[in-house]
């Protein structure tokens, strides 16, 4: 599933956060088959109104939501690039996610002291950066100084070690000003030939705004939430308010009373569905189901994925021996009633290797073995 990881300073809100999303995949476990939680993974379902839709047509015996993975990087400090504390092992745990969620604190209280001892969202945001950005070069000094030695033996070899070199100054050159890699300007071909380096500055952020209960229906009123989408606009990442002392207060209510306390804070539903959606948009995905007695099932593709490719998420064989896939959009799965139905009016589709998926197909897989 999607590994999202949770950064920002210390006392901004993470724990609460992470506790929160804990929490409710503990909920959702028993209704959905999640495996075990590790100490610093929590895993929660995508919420989708489609799947129960889908599910009561095809009368499916279960519901499997598409599943998304929070993952608890506490300790990245200022010097954690320098391998200050445990810094160097949390960078390490960075680079395995798909994207970073970083909690900046835009709540007042006295009480909880902030680090730098003010709020100051953009010298929060800052902070990070430069962590991250020093990891980049220090890993980015390494790798240079292997490819220059220049030890490709054929045409093809060199061409590819030329590619990553050029790729790699260009990203050096915009680091050193202080950018992210993400805003370098790459050809296909130099952004696979890094890809191995999993840099940290490559990957999708998104700024948590933890506002504080009261600035829930309007978080744009805050101040410190205005700096940080201009900061958020500026870096192209997208940004989610939040409350988490009130995703953490949800959490410990019965269903049927949390929409009661949402609505007396004027919003209508939990922020960390907002979260979820954000996150998929920003890393593009796509969702398609299948649909059957035995089980709905939601299942997560990048956008522009093709028909073969869409299969291999669900298993490999069925990328490998992939012959064709029937299809039928979801509004026209729901008009018609079922796939029997959709397949009589001539809805369901024969889609052959080159079909790119669409949101919301509802496919079934026609392969060899
Ligand atoms: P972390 O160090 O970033 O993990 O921060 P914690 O989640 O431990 O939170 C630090 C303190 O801030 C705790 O006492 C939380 O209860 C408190 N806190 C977290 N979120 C909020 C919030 O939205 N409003 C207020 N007033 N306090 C919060």
């Amino acid at each position: 599933s999607v590994k999202a990881g949770i950064v920002g300073l210390p006392n901004v809100g993470k724990s609460t956060l992470f506790n929160a999303v804990v929490e409710n995949g503990k909920a959702q476990a028993a209704n959905f088959p999640f495996c075990t939680i590790e100490p610093n993974v929590g895993i929660v379902a995508v919420p989708d109104p489609r799947l129960s839709i889908l599910s009561q047509l095809s009368k499916s015996h279960r519901v499997v939501p598409a599943s998304i993975e929070f993952v608890d990087i506490a300790g990245l400090v200022k010097g954690a690039s320098q391998g200050e504390g445990l810094g160097n092992k949390f960078l390490s745990h960075i680079r395995e996610v798909d994207s970073i969620l970083q909690v900046v604190r835009c709540f007042e209280d006295n009480d909880i002291v902030h680090v730098n001892g003010k709020i100051d969202p953009k010298s929060d945001i800052d902070v990070i950066n430069l962590e991250l950005i020093f990891s980049d070069l220090d890993q980015i000094d390494k790798r240079l100084e292997k490819v220059r030695k220049g030890k490709a033996k054929d045409a093809q070899s060199k061409l590819k070690e030329e590619t990553e070199r050029s790729a790699l100054e260009k990203i050096q050159k915009l680091l050193m000003d202080g950018k992210p890699a993400r805003s370098v300007p790459l050809t296909d071909f130099e952004k696979d030939s890094i890809r191995h380096l999993c840099l940290l500055t490559m990957k999708p952020i998104i700024y948590v705004a933890n506002v504080a209960e009261t600035d829930l229906s309007e978080p744009s009123s805050n101040p410190h939430v205005r700096e940080v989408l201009r900061l958020a606009s500026e870096l192209q990442s997208g940004l989610v308010s939040i409350s988490a002392q009130v995703e953490s207060e949800l959490t410990e209510l019965p269903l049927e009373e949390r929409i009661e306390y949402l609505k007396s804070l004027g919003v209508s539903e939990s922020g960390l569905g907002n979260l979820i959606r954000e996150t998929y948009d920003l890393l593009g995905l796509r969702t398609y189901f299948t649909s059957g007695e035995k089980e709905t099932k939601a299942w997560t593709i990048l956008a522009g994925m093709t028909a073969p490719q869409a299969a291999g998420v669900i298993h490999s064989d069925f990328e490998k021996g992939f012959i064709r896939a029937e299809t039928v959009s979801y509004d026209d799965f729901v008009a018609a009633g079922s796939l029997a139905a959709a397949r009589e009016k001539g809805l369901l589709r024969s889609e052959g290797k080159e079909y790119v998926v669409q949101e919301g197909d509802v496919m079934l897989f026609r392969f060899n073995v």
